[in-house]
């Protein structure tokens, strides 16, 4: 473990309920956290990512495998001092102002930041009187930020962070996320927005049915699956285009085919050859959400780690 090393997983499995009704969430997952990074956690629906969240924070109690958080036990004190917590259902008492919000959360803290100072860095001291229920939900994301920040965490774990931000709101967000990462703190950023894991992320773990499918650089997600994405109306259907070589997956959207495939021009004169009269044809590279369904619709897409 390097002194950069600010989170260190291995081996965590967890299952919930007992006997028959045994369900696995987490199947022997390695993971590493480093110092001045952004770690982007993508997945569908029941990937197990919050269940590795809760186990990082010790809010499960750990079953199989170590986990080591700032060299310490997950929810033990020294952890817990130096991790910022953005989760999804994060509750507050929101008859508060901000700046009594931000006044009780850095009590709790060894080390916490200046509140004024932290206001100001994330836009928000025009709203330090007003009270958080009377925010927008963009507004009250920025203010949990804040709360996340108050004890000048050396971890940030954000659980779908940028919910309920406009388009402007989302950049300066970014741009404080940035900021974050440049101080030097680790962060784990939880989200199914792809275009903010290709603007924050330095490396992406993609995990599917508790698995860590792939831990990789943004840049070498895309190399190790290089997709293109031909889009097209045709009278095949997806069962025959999938049986094409080089499809990695098929989706109908708005009436036209999108295909993910490794190399457009074989697959183009195949599905040419299978369906002369196809039109309105658009071939493009791919962006990382291409390449992240690419990995998951697939099940024989089998990729090892790569980071
Ligand atoms: P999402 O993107 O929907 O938030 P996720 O990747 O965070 O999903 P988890 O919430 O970790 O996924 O859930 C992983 C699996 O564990 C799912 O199949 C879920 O149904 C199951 N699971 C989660 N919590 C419990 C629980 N308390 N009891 C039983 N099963 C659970």
């Amino acid at each position: 473990m390097s002194s950069d090393t600010v989170v260190k997983v291995e081996n965590l499995s967890h299952q919930y309920g007992a006997g028959a009704g045994t369900f696995a969430a987490l199947d022997a997952v390695d993971v590493q956290l480093e110092a001045g990074q952004v770690t982007a956690l993508l997945g569908p629906n029941g990937a197990g990512k919050t269940t590795l969240i809760k186990l990082l924070l010790g809010l499960l109690p750990l079953q199989q495998g170590n986990i080591s958080v700032l060299g310490c036990a997950p929810g033990s004190d020294r952890a817990r001092q130096r991790t910022g917590v953005m989760l999804q259902a994060s509750g507050v008492q929101d008859n508060l102002t901000v700046l009594e919000l931000l006044r009780l959360f850095a009590v709790l803290y060894r080390h916490s930041q200046d509140i004024v100072a932290l206001l100001q860095r994330l836009d928000l001291a025009a709203l330090a009187e007003k009270r958080f229920q009377t925010l927008s939900g963009g507004q009250q994301q920025r203010v949990l930020l804040a709360i996340a920040l108050c004890g000048d965490p050396q971890l940030l774990i954000l659980d779908e962070p940028s919910t309920g931000m406009d388009p402007a709101a989302r950049r300066s967000f970014w741009q404080v996320l940035r900021e974050c990462r440049d101080q030097g703190r680790a962060i784990l950023l939880c989200t199914h927005y792809m275009d903010e894991a290709e603007q924050l992320a330095d490396n992406v773990l993609v995990m599917e049915q508790g698995r860590v499918l792939m831990h990789a650089s943004a840049a070498a997600i895309r190399q190790r699956v290089p997709s293109q994405l031909i889009k097209l109306s045709t009278s095949l259907g997806d069962e025959h285009i999938n049986r094409l070589q080089g499809v990695q997956s098929v989706m109908a959207v708005n009436g036209r085919m999108h295909i993910y495939c490794h190399r457009a021009e074989n697959v183009l004169r195949e599905l040419l050859a299978a369906d002369p009269g196809a039109s309105e044809l658009e071939v493009g590279g791919a962006d990382l959400e291409t390449a992240f369904l690419a990995l998951t619709k697939k099940p024989d897409n089998h990729l090892e780690q790569a980071a």
